[in-house]
Formats: C-alpha cells, sequence, structure tokens
C-alpha cells in the first residue's frame, strides 16, 4: 500500500541519462599490450582502466555493461531455484587446511596475513567457506537440496593476466554451491544449473557450447564448460555436427580412441624460411590446422628450434615435430640451462626434440608470444608446471592434437567433428562428497542417521563474458552490443545543441517518449561535431542510433541507423517508436 501511495504522490520523474554529465572518456590509441580486440576495444572506449596487472577499473560505462551481465545472471538464477548469499572474499587459513588446499591450490592463492600474523587468503573459489556455513546451517535431511549462490569479487594470481579482463588476477564470478543429501538429487539440480546457463548464455546472445570437461583434481563425476566461440579464445573445443558430442580438447583427447593414428615420427620436417612465426606457420611446418595449434610448443633442442604437438600425459612420450628456422632476434629464447632453472625440471626433460622425452618450451597461440612460455612435467593439481622463462613459474595443458583431428568421423559414431577455440565463461561441476566428506557436512537422513551431503558447484565468469561477447560481436569501428548487454539500447544524437534550442527540445521530448515507453536511452548533447559523437556511438556499441538535426526537424523526420546497419534512413517519430518497441 504504501509502495502505491508513494507512486501516486510522486509521479515518475526521469533524469536524463545526458552525455554531457556522463564520464565518457574514449581514446584512439592503446597500449601495445592489448593484442585482442576485446581488450583493445574495452580500452578505446573507456570502459575499463588498468590499475596494476590484472586489477582494473571498471568506469561507468563499462560498469553498466557488467550490470547487465550480472542482472541477467541473477534473474536465471533465481528463476532456477537457487537463493542469492553473500561470502567474505577473505578467507582463513584453517578452512583451506581442512580440504588441503591451503597448499594444493598452488601459486594463484594470494595468501595474507592480518595483524597478529594469522594467516589468510583471498578468495579465489568459495567451496571451503561455502561447506562450513552449509555444516552448521543444515541439519536434517529436510532442509535439502539447496542452492546458494553469490556474485563476488574473486581473486587469482594468474601466472599470465592477460586479454584485459579476460583473464584478470581479480574478477567478478557468479558462483553457486548445491547441498544434496542424494546423488540423484545433485544431478537434478546439476541439469537444472545447465539449462540455466544455456537460458542465460542464449539471453545474453552469445554463440557458445556446452561441452564435457574432466573433473580433475576438483573431484567429482560430471563437469561441462560452457565456451563461447572466438578464434582469440584460449581453450580449444570439439563437437561433432552429428550428435550431442561436445567436449573440450583436453577430454576429446583423453577420450579418443587409441590405436588408429600413425605412430609418432621422430622425423623432423624442413620447412622454408618464415618472415615472422605466426600461428599458420607452425601450424603449415607441424601439418595441422591453426585451431589444433592450440597447446603447440616450441623447444630449443640439441637440433634448433622445432614446433611440436605433444601429448598430455605423464609420459609426454607422442610427439609431432616440425623444424623452425631460427630467426635473428632468438637471442631472447631461453637456453636449455635457462629452462631448467626456471621450472625446476631435471635435464632429461629438455631433451633433444625428436626424443620421446622431449619436454618443451610451451609456446602460447599467438604468433607474438610464440616463446615465451616454458613447461616442465611436473604436475600441479590439474595441471602442468612450467615457467615463463623470463620470469615465473607458468601452468599449462599440453593434449596431443593428432588425436582429436578435425573432419574426422567422431568419436560416437555420428557427424562429423569440428574444432574451435572458445572462452570459458561457465563451468559446472558434480563435486559428490570430496568437500563435504573432508570438512565434515552432515545432515541427519530419514532414519536419523549422519549422511555426507552430496555437493556440486556452478560457476560463471561475469566479468570475462563482457569480453568474451566484444570478441565475438565487433567490427572495425567498434563493439556491437545486443540489446541484452548493450550500456544504452538508443542513443539520441544531438547536432549543434547549443544553436538551436529547438533541436535540443525536440532531442529531450524524443528522449522522454523513449525511456516513457522503457527503452533505455542515453541523450548525447556533448554539442561534439557529428562525425566524432557517431564514432563515439559506433565504438561503444549502442544497437540503435538517432539523430536529431535541423534539417531533420524541418523536414519531419529523425535520422535513423542501427548499428550493424551501413547506411542512415529517416525514419519518423511514431514509426521510430514502432521499430523499437
Ligand atoms: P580458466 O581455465 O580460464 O583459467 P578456470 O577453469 O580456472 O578458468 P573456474 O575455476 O572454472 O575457472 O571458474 C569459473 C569461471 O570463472 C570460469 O569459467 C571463467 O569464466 C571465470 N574465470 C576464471 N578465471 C578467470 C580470470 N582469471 N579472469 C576472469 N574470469 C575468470
Ligand atoms: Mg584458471
Ligand atoms: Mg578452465
Ligand atoms: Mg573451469
Amino acid at each position: 500500500m504504501v509502495h502505491a501511495y508513494n507512486l501516486l504522490l510522486y509521479p515518475r520523474i526521469f533524469r536524463l541519462m545526458r552525455l554531457s554529465q556522463f564520464h565518457l572518456a574514449t581514446v584512439k590509441e592503446v597500449p601495445a599490450d592489448a593484442e585482442v580486440a576485446s581488450h583493445k576495444l574495452m580500452l578505446r572506449a573507456g570502459m575499463i582502466r588498468k590499475l596494476a596487472s590484472g586489477l582494473y577499473t571498471w568506469s561507468p560505462l563499462g560498469l553498466r555493461v557488467l550490470r547487465k551481465v550480472e542482472n541477467v545472471v541473477r534473474e536465471e538464477m533465481n528463476r532456477a531455484g537457487a537463493i542469492e548469499i553473500l561470502m567474505p572474499s577473505v578467507q582463513p587459513r584453517e578452512l583451506w587446511e581442512e580440504t588441503g588446499r591451503w597448499e594444493k591450490f598452488g601459486n594463484q592463492l594470494l595468501k595474507i596475513k592480518d595483524r597478529k600474523e594469522q594467516d589468510f587468503c583471498y578468495g579465489p573459489t568459495h567451496e571451503e567457506v561455502i561447506t562450513d556455513f552449509a555444516r552448521n546451517e543444515l541439519k536434517s535431511y529436510k532442509q535439502l537440496p539447496l542452492n546458494f549462490f553469490q556474485i563476488q569479487t574473486k581473486f587469482r594470481d594468474e601466472i599470465r593476466p592477460r586479454f584485459g579482463v579476460m583473464r584478470a588476477r581479480e574478477f567478478l564470478m557468479k558462483d553457486a554451491y548445491s547441498f544434496h543429501l542424494t546423488h540423484e538429487s545433485l544431478a537434478e539440480t546439476y541439469k537444472v544449473m545447465y539449462d540455466a546457463y544455456s537460458r542465460i548464455f542464449t539471453r545474453l546472445g552469445l554463440t557458445f557450447r556446452a561441452v564435457d570437461a574432466d573433473t580433475g583434481a576438483i573431484g567429482g563425476s560430471a563437469s561441462n564448460e560452457f565456451q563461447v566461440l572466438a578464434d582469440s579464445g584460449e581453450d580449444a573445443i570439439a563437437f561433432s555436427d552429428g550428435s550431442s558430442y561436445a567436449a573440450n580438447i583436453e577430454l576429446a583427447e583423453a577420450r579418443a580412441p587409441t590405436g588408429e593414428r600413425p605412430a609418432p615420427s621422430a622425423d623432423l620436417i624442413r620447412v622454408p624460411t618464415p618472415t615472422q612465426r605466426s600461428i599458420d606457420e607452425v601450424s603449415a611446418a607441424l601439418g595441422v590446422s591453426p585451431a589444433q595449434c592450440i597447446k603447440t610448443i616450441i623447444v630449443r633442442g640439441r637440433e634448433g628450434l622445432v614446433a611440436l604437438c605433444v601429448r598430455g600425459d605423464h609420459e609426454l612420450n607422442e610427439v609431432k615435430a616440425a623444424h623452425l628456422p631460427e630467426l635473428p632476434d632468438e637471442s631472447e629464447l631461453a637456453s636449455e640451462e635457462e629452462i631448467i632453472a626456471a621450472i625446476g625440471t631435471r635435464p632429461g626433460f629438455i631433451g633433444p626434440v625428436g626424443l620421446p622425452e622431449s619436454i618443451p618450451v610451451i609456446v602460447d597461440r599467438n604468433a607474438a608470444m610464440l616463446a615465451d612460455f616454458v613447461c616442465g612435467g611436473n604436475q600441479d593439481g590439474t595441471h602442468y608446471t612450467g615457467a615463463n622463462w623470463q620470469r615465473d613459474a607458468r601452468i599449462d595443458r599440453v593434449v596431443d592434437l593428432r588425436k582429436v583431428v578435425e573432419g574426422d568421423a567422431s568419436p560416437d559414431g555420428h557427424g562429423t567433428l569440428h574444432l574451435a577455440r572458445g572462452i570459458e565463461v561457465g563451468h559446472i561441476f558434480q563435486l559428490g562428497q570430496k568437500y563435504a566428506e573432508a570438512m565434515g557436512a552432515n545432515v541427519l537422513d530419514d532414519q536419523g542417521k549422519l549422511a555426507t551431503m552430496y555437493m556440486g558447484c556452478y560457476g560463471i565468469g561475469v566479468s570475462r563474458i563482457v569480453a568474451a561477447a566484444i570478441e565475438q560481436r565487433h567490427d572495425d569501428a567498434g563493439m556491437i552490443w545486443t540489446d541484452a548487454m548493450a550500456p544504452w539500447r538508443v542513443a539520441v544524437c544531438v547536432i549543434n545543441p547549443k544553436n538551436s534550442p529547438e533541436v535540443s527540445e525536440a532531442a529531450e521530448s524524443l528522449y522522454r517518449e523513449l525511456s516513457q515507453a522503457g527503452i533505455e536511452t542515453v541523450l548525447d548533447d556533448r554539442g561534439l561535431r557529428a562525425g566524432s559523437m557517431f564514432a563515439d556511438m559506433e565504438l561503444i556499441g549502442i544497437p540503435h542510433r538517432v539523430v536529431v538535426s535541423e534539417r531533420g526537424l524541418a523536414a519531419g523526420t529523425l535520422e535513423y541507423r542501427q548499428r550493424t546497419e551501413t547506411e542512415a534512413r529517416a525514419i519518423t517519430r511514431d514509426d521510430l517508436l514502432a521499430l523499437l518497441a
């Protein structure tokens, strides 16, 4: 009642969203370390500003987009029956000792001390905290199943933060954790989450694939990653066009039928002298498609520089190799001694190229970074440890891509296999009893007996989605947002507002009308030259642009252009409203 009464007393007031009073700060130049389109565009549009490596401030513009994503995620989580909570980001060591992850999590865990010299970490994830919460709160099977979620800042001390918010150190994650009496109940909620994730990424207008993933060191029985398809993706996935088969490359390799591929040859192939180390060059040398080069490795062996695809298990015993000619600046590459020192491996692991034991310098798929990484055979959790030879340790995985070949008939007997690069935007796990068991999270079952709960966990990289969406939808002029993620759906651009009160007035009244119709609109009243104004609106990817000018007013029309169209056209106010409704 109070609410309705207030509405009567205070009619809706629109605060005009004027760009002249908003902090829009686009820039022309971006730092050279911005390699991928989304990173460059986010910097140019002023959506993010770097504070330090892997740490970014979200500007008012960036935050609008981030909140759009957050809201879609929140709505769908609520709709799927999950309940929102908020846990601290700083977590005590003791909890992490209970699961053994204080040590096992590795260097991604940022450890901090308080004034009493007590150990804490900045949460990279929240299994420990939520399991502690659950063991204190949940006593009876009657309270189950429950699914808690939060949208919160995580910190992971990534070895190589890059691509802006795509692989940041501090980032925004939606993480959910479900609790169950039985495995069947867990499987049910897992399916509900799988469907909710599919709805979220569909609503956001992303082209994605849900792929089977390895449960790895986190344990448990089932796992799916949600991968946004993009050439710049750090991951690779394999999927069939004739069935539901879809797996990330690691799992596809692990599941690939054995014995069908020719034995690896130690013979090295000569390649012509290249002008630069592009991924195409390496893939051509190896005789694999660029998509397969994701875990390509470059080794400096005794016989020179060689590109490899290496099998991803402990033995690292299957290698596809090709010589790469030396370039003059390759003095920058690591020597065998440096590699050994950097990754703490033994000399035998950096064997001459072509020998089965060859352990490699891992090369990133990006040409510019071709010789950036080295990788050793020491396993750390789910990953192989390695090092950027210049600086610190590097974690990576290696996969024998000869086992998963584009165009193959596939693994389940239907359709043709495709390989694609992906950006991991979501990841769901059936954890089973691993954490509940380690931390003693029990409830009484219907017989009055203590039962260890089953758990699921479900993550979404909220901030990474913003970058992933840009990777998928942009052109030379800038970003191309879907309505769901756009900072505003419509930009009303005013030509010479200072010179003509009528134009100003017409633009403001159009703004009001659109806003009243529930269409999120921004008024570009900065008084910039038309060209600069349009360039900004294209750069920040506003889906619909309307221009109010003296000329248009005289003709009784507006100029309208959709971001994806090349030409602007004249349109009446009524037609515009109908079009945007
Ligand atoms: P990646 O393989 O990219 O390192 P992950 O498998 O370590 O990701 P999860 O532990 O599955 O990540 O976390 C859930 C989600 O959080 C991921 O699917 C991803 O979208 C997001 N995420 C993970 N690390 C980062 C990061 N450094 N920056 C931004 N988002 C991240
Ligand atoms: Mg990671
Ligand atoms: Mg991953
Ligand atoms: Mg993951």
